[in-house]
This record gives C-alpha cells, structure tokens and sequence, in this order.
C-alpha cells in the first residue's frame, strides 16, 4: 500500500503554512503513476496555496516494487553525509519488513528484493532509470569512477554528482546534477562497450566492488566521503 500523511510544511517563497500530503511509502507495483511521476520529477511538487509558488518535498519514503526486486529507502540529499548511519537504519527497517526477522511470507518476498539507499531526487530516479534500462547499479557505479579518471574535466564535489540519465543499446547518457535543487549542468554520452568490459572485468574492479557493496547505499559518492566502514 502507498501510504500518504497530512503535514505542515512552509511555503519556501512566502512562509505560510502549507498543508499537503507527504509520501511514506510508495507500492510501485500497485500505484505504476507513482514510478511515472519520480521518473518525469513531478512526485512531490506542491503549489503553495497562498502565492502559487511551486516547490518540492525532500525524499523520505520507501519505495517498493516487488515485481523488480526494489527496495529503496529514499532519503533526503542533506542526509548523505551522515550514510553510516542512515545504511544501519535503513537495514534494520528491511530486516524485520523483508529480511531475517521478517515474518514467513514477507521473508518470503524479500529474497528476491535488493535493499538500496539513496539521498535527494536525481538518486532515486537514476536507481528506476537503471531498472529500465536492464542494467546492474554496482556496475553502473564502477562505470562512473572509471569516467573521473578519463574526463578531462570531473566538477564533483559536495552538492554535485554525477548520475546516468538515460541510454540505448550503443550509447549511456550521463550528466551533473545538484543533489539538492536538481539543476542540471553538463550531460555527455559514453560508448556502452565500456560498461560492458567493466561488466566483464569482475576480478580487476573486485576491491572497489567490495567497497560499494558493504550497504545499501551503492553509490560511488561512498568512495570520497570519510573513511567508509571499518576493514
Ligand atoms: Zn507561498
């Protein structure tokens, strides 16, 4: 079940008190609009009331299609750097909905449910963009690091980070986006074989694999913040 709650937020033109309804949980496999409003940003634009500004609502919910073996908690950007903490929290949810402590029919489900993190709009998108295309989101995350060391130039930092946005058989579209505000800066394209070779290459990347595999947040923005999980 989709589950939606009344709550009070400000309007970040005005600040008047907007009452909206907020996302919990999304079932993608009950309510497919949903799925179509993350991919196309819409989910979670509101109109303020009172001066018809339109703003966005953090992520915080989990999103669920069993159909696909997704399970993401989406979390708002600004939580990013703190995604120890956030991974242990999520787990724990999975665990006692889908996971070992779960009860028999939905442990039953959760085996085929791959439990991810991930922080601000432009994250939660690209996991369903990488579920549309048939693709392996740990792979897609190599992929990413391979291309910082081949662009000539890489403008990643806190707040910008690079996402795939789309792609067809010969071609993968990437581009920078603000984790928080969404704005997009320069997309390119990259020849689809080297995700295939990378794919293909598992002994060479198996010590960065570990690295983005130790939680469920697999995102290679892990790699640059802190000192990761303890070896
Ligand atoms: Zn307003």
């Amino acid at each position: 079940m989709s589950l939606f709650s009344q709550m009070n937020v400000l309007c970040p033109n005005c600040g008047k008190t907007q009452n909206i309804a907020g996302v919990g949980s999304v079932n993608a496999d009950r309510r497919p609009d949903l799925r179509a409003a993350i991919m196309d940003d819409s989910f979670q634009m509101m109109i303020c009331g009172d001066c018809g500004t339109a703003f966005r609502l953090e992520p915080l919910f989990n999103y669920l299609e069993v159909d696909k073996g997704l399970w993401i908690a989406a979390m708002p950007g600004r939580e990013m750097p703190e995604y120890i903490e956030v991974e242990d929290r999520a787990m724990g949810v999975f665990e006692i909905s889908y996971g070992e402590r779960a009860p028999a029919a939905a442990k039953a489900i959760g085996k085929d449910l791959k439990p991810r993190v991930t922080f601000g709009w432009p994250g939660v998108k690209e996991k369903l963009t990488i579920d549309e295309l048939g693709l392996d989101d740990v792979i897609v995350e190599k992929l990413k690091l391979e291309l910082m060391r081949r662009l000539p130039e890489v403008p990643l930092g806190p707040g910008t980070e690079l996402r795939l946005m789309g792609g067809g058989e010969s071609a993968l579209s990437f581009a920078w986006v603000q984790t928080v505000g969404e704005a997009q800066e320069q997309g390119f394209s990259v020849d689809r074989a080297l995700y295939d070779e990378i794919a293909g290459n598992e002994a060479g990347w198996a010590k960065i694999h570990a690295r983005l595999t130790d939680g469920p947040f697999v995102d290679m923005q892990k790699l640059y913040m802190g000192e990761g999980r303890a070896a």
